[in-house]
């Protein structure tokens, strides 16, 4: 069998022949986008790809799909098995950028600005480059099984990660350990960047209606200001981070939507307020939503008024297995990626977090920013001209198929 040396020469020649497949890939995936759990004609292109390759299709949800190489009556859940996820939606968002002319999306109020088509892009480069490797029995015997991941509803609750582990798929497949990739517009192309533990915060949602007594704006005394109510409520809800939880664990309160009154001289009904909870642990949500819930019925009684409020769990916190961080560490360096030290974790949310509930996991930053006015890839996340640097595709192929040899014994 190859020696690591080989197989990465092997693999690199593999990656400059058909990394222009995957880039239009991604432009294809582009163009067409589909929200979180409609990704029907996506998930139709994904199983084309994956068809024409011989990997054998799952379908445990709607949308999204599952690709083994053995068939499933064939497989055995005994053996050391690895998943590879890509999440696949969008953002029901309207994207703009000079960058993106040439493949914007033909879906109005669609687009992928999470990077997810470059996710989808890069997991079936994989599978492609696996389906050769395979076919040429290039890739260490030793290897562990592969589980391919093409996930729906990522962008929202409930989490197609979550539906996915409730389906129990994965489970029944045996995957022993789970990783997976976000695109990284603040890391530049070349470099990624990884922690164990804490990376991505718990991301709860909270909703607050304050009632007070609408009147004319020129006789306050007949009234309860709904708006003076929320101004304060608005003030006390940073006090929670600032003196209610402990000053080492991070803690994010944001509202993020305010909305009370219609007009110069009249005093509102009441006030609707949405917002953020960004923690890291169950039991630290906890604190912070009966703190708020104390504020807002504490500051509305002290005005006469009301409050209403309505507190809504997210995802999980994303926290790195050591086991398969170090594979990711160790495939990086193989495929000659820069590793960037990550110091702090992310107060963003990835439902990631449900894999890793049961099975040990890791995910890794992969860098794709780069200032270059043709590819402009620095805004953030969600930004409507969020770009992904398509040099960084065959980087993360080669980072899963490194990661995949660091598990073969003849590839120590
Ligand atoms: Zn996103
Ligand atoms: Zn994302």
């Amino acid at each position: 069998m190859n020696s690591l040396p080989e197989f990465t020469t092997q693999l690199k020649q593999y990656l400059d022949q058909h990394g222009i497949e995957w880039k239009n890939m991604r432009r294809t995936l582009h163009r067409f986008p589909e929200v979180s759990y409609q990704e029907h004609e996506t998930t139709q292109t994904i199983i084309d790809f994956l068809t024409k390759l011989g990997w054998h299709i799952e379908r445990p949800l709607d949308t999204g799909c599952v690709a083994t190489w053995t068939p499933k009556n064939k497989w055995d859940a005994t053996h050391h098995t690895v998943a590879i996820r890509a999440d696949i939606d969008a953002l029901p968002l309207q994207e703009e950028g000079k960058a993106k002319q040439e493949f914007l999306s033909q879906n109005p109020g669609v687009a992928h600005c999470c990077g997810h088509d470059a996710h989808t892009a890069i997991l079936l480069g994989v599978a492609q480059t696996l389906a050769h490797f395979y076919n040429e029995e290039l890739l260490d015997p030793s290897a562990p099984q592969v589980v391919l991941v093409f996930q729906p509803g990522e962008e929202t609750t409930p989490g197609g990660a979550r539906l996915l582990m409730e389906h129990g798929l994965l489970q029944q497949l045996g995957v022993d350990q789970i990783v997976a990739l976000h695109t990284a517009p603040f890391i530049p192309t070349g470099h990624v960047a990884l922690k164990e533990g804490m990376l991505m915060a718990r991301p709860d949602e909270f909703e607050l209606i304050l009632h007070g007594k609408g009147g004319h704006a020129g006789s306050p005394h007949e009234c309860i200001d709904p708006i003076i109510m929320a101004s304060d409520v608005v003030t006390q809800f940073q006090t929670i981070a600032s003196r209610q939880t402990h000053p080492a664990d991070p803690v994010v309160v944001t509202v993020g939507s305010l909305h009370a009154g219609h007009t110069f001289n009249v005093i509102a009904e009441h006030a609707e307020l949405k917002g953020t909870v960004r923690t890291f642990s169950k039991d630290q949500a906890e604190l912070v939503k009966s703190a708020m819930q104390r504020i807002a019925d504490g500051v509305a009684a002290s005005y006469g008024g009301k409050a209403t409020f309505t507190y809504r769990e997210g995802y999980p916190a994303v926290v790195n297995h050591p086991e398969p961080t170090t594979h990711l560490q160790q495939a990086a360096q193989t495929a000659n990626l820069e590793i960037q030290p990550l110091e702090k974790p992310l107060m963003a949310g990835e439902d990631f977090s449900f894999y890793q509930q049961s099975i040990p996991g890791a995910l890794i930053f992969l860098g794709t920013g780069n200032s270059d006015p043709d590819i402009d890839s620095q805004y953030n996340w969600h930004h409507p001209k969020y770009n992904v640097d398509e040099a960084a595709i065959p980087h993360g192929v080669a980072l899963f198929i490194q990661y995949l040899s660091t598990h073969s014994s003849s590839n120590p």
